[in-house]
């Protein structure tokens, strides 16, 4: 008991160690006077990291504290890694492996050898697959244990900032993709949404509030996830799709740009601007892409 004490100690001054760095990110925060969350850096600032064909969302939350979701197929473990320390961290506080798919957890194994971590989230979703087998190892050989991703699960809440999980809702499907963990960040009145490789049946399931300024859309854009429902529960101000150039899939599907363009023209997709990261004061929202 005393070891374990001693070691949530070290852990939290460890990770007290690495919230200097709270203002590293480009967010330019001009809007000072209009807001009472604006205290210098008291800013959550999303990354939708290129990744090409894949998802990695890099958050830095108004608390100082880091969240991953997902980490790229394997050949971006490197890129996801070096990302996260030019930021200047050396632990993520939560990762969370939206579905056990080797677009989103490929290089996820590399990245949590690489940081100490916090938390783990993953859906109760089994797969056979070696990428999965590694990462469930790596994550054994760093005694860290898995806490399960479903709808209610809040990973945070305070007064101004709550993280919880939307879906899955249901416990077993046909396709993998619809065990994706749903996300939803909110700081002040501005929300973040992340929805994986959730189709059109997790994301039906849905009964929490939806309703989000920026959403990072499903399944890289398929047709098979956005829905003119979902959509008109989510109401988005700014979309992100993390999708590879020119990729076999087609992703993303005409249709689902123009059920979006019923809603927002602030859509982003990683293959055309690159990196894109969209910081908030609680109020105002700011997007920078790389191109
Ligand atoms: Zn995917």
């Amino acid at each position: 008991m005393k070891k374990i004490l001693l070691s949530l100690l070290i852990v939290i001054l460890l990770s007290g160690c690495a919230q200097l760095n709270l203002d590293v990110p480009s967010s330019s925060n001009n809007n000072e006077d209009s807001t009472p969350f604006t205290s210098n850096g008291d800013m959550i600032v999303a990354h939708f990291i290129d990744v090409g064909q894949g998802d990695a969302n890099f958050i830095e939350l108004p608390t100082g504290e880091v969240m991953l979701i997902d980490a790229g197929t394997s050949g971006y473990g490197d890129d996801i890694i070096d990302y996260i320390q030019n930021l200047g961290y050396t632990d993520i506080d939560y990762v969370v492996a939206t579905h056990p798919h080797a677009d989103h957890i490929g290089g996820m194994a590399e990245v949590i050898e690489s940081f100490d971590v916090g938390s783990i989230y993953m859906p109760k979703a089994v797969t056979t697959s070696k990428t999965y087998e590694n990462l469930l190892e790596t994550i054994q050989d760093k005694n860290l244990s898995i806490h399960t991703g479903k709808e209610g699960v809040e990973v945070y809440s305070s007064d101004d900032l709550t993280i919880e999980m939307l879906a899955p809702v249901s416990s077993s499907y046909s396709n993998l993709n619809n065990y994706s963990i749903v996300l939803k960040i909110t700081y002040g009145d501005v929300s973040f949404l992340y929805t994986g490789d959730a189709e059109e049946e997790n994301l039906s399931e849905i009964t929490m509030d939806l309703s989000s300024d920026v959403l990072k859309v499903g399944h890289h854009g398929s047709d098979t996830s956005t829905t003119k429902e979902f959509l008109e529960g989510v109401s988005p101000s700014y979309a992100v799709i993390s999708v590879g150039e020119g990729n076999s899939y087609g992703h993303p599907a005409e249709s689902t740009i123009k059920l979006l363009e019923g809603y927002t023209n602030n859509i982003y997709r990683t293959d055309l601007n690159g990196t894109v990261v969209i910081s908030s004061d609680g109020v105002n929202i700011d997007v920078k892409s790389e191109r």
